[in-house]
């Protein structure tokens, strides 16, 4: 598979005004590849979000090399935690927002943003305006908007965070099944294991205080169950890597 991004010992720091430094993180390697998603899990703090500013070029590394071919620096999308909506447009017009910036907004596609508004359980709600939508109902447009603009590569900071767990759990399925049909190649950041293992192609796993890669993994998930994020939690590989990833940062953390 082709490498989209490849970062080779990357180090972060933050630094203030009196020059004090924050490690984010330290020696990172780690590769991108064209239409997987990589899952990077780690615990709060550990420089899940630094990382994913480094790989999309968002912030530039203290040390170290992040290459890019032209891949990625074709068009891209970022999910952030918290992804505002335009307060002055509807729920349809807010989702057409990335279609329309790349002049790809006709019948067909405003077709396929309204079956995405259905799958990600929006249907009803798309001419209300952006306010009048509660922070989880805000999220879902947000990052159906950026699936359905079809990015070559997309860069995704917790975005199910702010979303009630049900809601999470349905639509963590719809989410990688359209990145899958789409072909998009997806940076996917969580803190919770058990999203970073149904939804990724390869997890990588970072330990916290500055960052470090501690492990890497390949999902061996059955196909049956592949895009059901419920019945999958109850099959023995996804418990064992459940497990092993606890391990992993147990060591990182007592290390
Ligand atoms: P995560 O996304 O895993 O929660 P972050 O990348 O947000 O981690 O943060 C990594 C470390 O860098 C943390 O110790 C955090 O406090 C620090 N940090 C993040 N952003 C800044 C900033 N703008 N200035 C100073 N320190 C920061």
């Amino acid at each position: 598979m082709t490498e989209v991004i490849q970062a080779q010992d990357v180090s972060f720091f933050y630094e203030d005004k009196k020059h004090r430094r924050t490690d984010a993180l330290r020696n990172v390697s780690l590769k991108v590849r064209e239409k997987e998603l990589l899952s990077v899990v780690g615990p709060s703090g550990c420089g899940k979000s630094t990382l994913l500013k480094l790989l999309s070029g968002l912030l530039q590394p203290s040390s170290g090399t992040i290459v890019k071919t032209a891949l990625a620096d074709s068009t891209s999308a970022y999910i952030a935690q918290a992804s505002s909506l335009l307060p002055w447009r509807t729920l349809l017009q807010n989702a057409c927002l990335g279609l329309e910036l790349r002049g790809r907004l006709n019948e067909t596609t405003v077709e396929q943003v309204m079956r995405a508004i259905t799958e990600y359980g929006l249907r009803g709600f798309e001419h209300y305006m952006a306010e009048a939508l509660s922070g989880g109902m805000q999220q879902r447009v947000a990052i159906l908007r950026a699936v359905v603009s079809e990015p070559r590569l997309l860069f995704c900071d917790e975005p199910f965070s702010a979303i009630d767990f049900v809601t999470r759990l349905r639509l963590n399925g719809v989410f990688k099944r359209m990145c899958q049909v789409y072909g998009i190649t997806t940076v996917f950041v969580t803190h919770n294991i058990e999203e970073a293992i149904f939804l990724g192609d390869r997890i990588v796993v970072l330990s916290a205080h500055p960052g470090r890669v501690v492990a890497e993994y390949i999902p061996d998930l059955p196909a049956a169950v592949a895009h059901d994020a419920v019945r999958c939690r109850e099959t023995s590989e996804f418990s064992a890597l459940f497990n092993q990833i606890w391990n992993d940062l147990q060591v990182a953390h007592d290390s």
